[in-house]
């Protein structure tokens, strides 16, 4: 590996220091001591990163076994923090396994029946109920439309994505990985090759192996090598509201209709798919949107709901693979040292711990070690083959 020389050349050039490029750059000096790793990120505060602005809830209730694999990864390293250990200081993510339950009518039935076959298959800890068993365990849920439901009985939940983010930041430092303070503005491509990062203050880095980490910004980071990547910045509102019932035993519920919602301490967080999903949009919380389409399907689905009082919300970019809305790890086919870790579709915070993991075995040994992901390789894209994903929040 080469040598380090004052952010002016490195070996591997993470760019964003989101969830996605700290567990990366983690993983790839605790793999490997001597690879010199600059991990640039241009907020440290990350005012409007998807990290800071996450649910950071976590499920087995995807119906590829890629995804099932990386969540199942994920989970086991949340379980324990010791991977992330400084000195005597133990990260705590709050790891609360509350389990998500998916709700389904006659139509949506089939699916589930179909995940939970897959899901099952691959250990996963998911359990069918008929309307009966449903309101005998969650008695103020209104079930009187409903054909089956799917519950996390462990393995699923919710935890502290902020403390992961953190977490991850000050572990990979430790162990060597440079920040670096600035915003890639521009790149120098020869052929196959970017060989130049242009950063924000007129100073420049090469490096070997460049990888976008860039969240929602994915498309404008490959633009700048001069390829596409098909990811949008698409706006969700997440709405803090107080109950004054209590709901014991409440999970995070994904309800017919495409919201879902859970409990955050004392109050429950929850959003719906916007009717307007253009891309780009400000990141201002669309608070009309409570009234209008999300208090009522709430009020139908938890009739203690109809109380429910909105104390805050805010809005987040999901970074939206437009092309199956799921994530895109590893080269990319035109060029032979650029790769990628983009297009999570809104679940990026769950798999980065394993995703990290995975890619810098692909960068560092040429080839995935601990988890196959090569059914999230941008070939796909290229030969127009999707990966269906049928577990989606929108
Ligand atoms: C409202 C909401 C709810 C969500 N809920 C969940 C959930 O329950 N479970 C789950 O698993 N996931 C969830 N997600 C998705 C998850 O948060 C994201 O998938 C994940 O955080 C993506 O991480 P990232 O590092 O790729 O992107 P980001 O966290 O956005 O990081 C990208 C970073 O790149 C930096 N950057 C961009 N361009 C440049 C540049 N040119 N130069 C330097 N730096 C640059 C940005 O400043 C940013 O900090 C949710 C997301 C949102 C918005």
């Amino acid at each position: 590996m080469q040598g380090y020389d004052q952010f002016k050349s490195v070996d591997i050039a993470v760019v964003g220091g989101g969830v996605m490029g700290a567990a990366l750059a983690y993983w790839l000096r605790r793999m490997d001591p001597t690879v010199s790793v600059a991990l640039i990120e241009r907020d440290p505060t990350w005012t409007y990163a998807s990290s800071a602005l996450s649910a950071a809830s976590i499920r087995q209730q995807f119906t590829t076994r890629v995804n099932i694999e990386i969540s199942q990864q994920s989970l086991a390293l949340l379980r324990s923090a010791d991977w992330l250990c400084v000195d005597d200081d133990r990260p705590d993510f709050c790891l609360h396994e509350g389990g998500y339950l998916y709700l389904a009518g006659a139509l949506g039935a089939p699916v589930l029946r179909e995940a939970n076959t897959i899901q099952r298959s691959m250990g996963a800890d998911i359990a069918l109920m008929p309307p009966e068993a449903l309101r005998a365990r969650f008695p103020w849920l209104n079930v009187n439309d409903l054909e089956l439901g799917s519950l996390g009985l462990s393995g699923e939940g919710w935890f502290d994505g902020y403390r992961l983010l953190t977490a991850l930041h000050t572990k990979a430092r430790q162990l060597g990985a440079q920040a670096v303070r600035a915003e890639v503005v521009g790149m120098t491509r020869t052929g196959r090759r970017i060989d130049t990062l242009h950063l924000t203050d007129g100073a420049s880095l090469s490096a070997s192996m460049v990888v976008n980490a860039a969240g929602p910004w994915a498309r404008a980071v490959g633009a700048m090598a001069g390829v596409d990547i098909p990811v949008d910045a698409c706006r969700r509102t997440v709405f803090v509201m107080a109950c004054p019932t209590p709901l014991p035993g409440f999970p995070l519920l994904i309800d017919t209709t495409g919201f879902w919602i859970r409990p955050e301490g004392a109050y429950y967080i929850g959003g719906i798919v916007p009717a307007d999903d253009a891309p780009n949009l400000p990141l201002e919380p669309d608070l009309d949107s409570f009234e209008a389409e999300f208090w009522p399907a709430l009020a139908h689905r938890v009739p203690a709901f109809e109380s429910l009082r909105v104390v805050r919300a805010w809005a987040g970019y999901y970074e939206m693979n437009t092309f199956d809305h799921n994530g895109i790890v590893g080269p990319h086919t035109e060029m032979d040292n650029l790769y990628l870790m983009n297009g999570f579709s809104g679940h990026g915070m769950q798999q980065a711990p394993a995703v990290g993991r995975a890619l810098a075995e692909r960068l560092l040994y040429g080839e995935f070690r601990s988890l196959d992901l090569r059914p999230l390789a941008y070939d796909r894209i290229e030969a127009g083959r999707a990966l269906r994903e049928l577990a989606i929040i929108g």
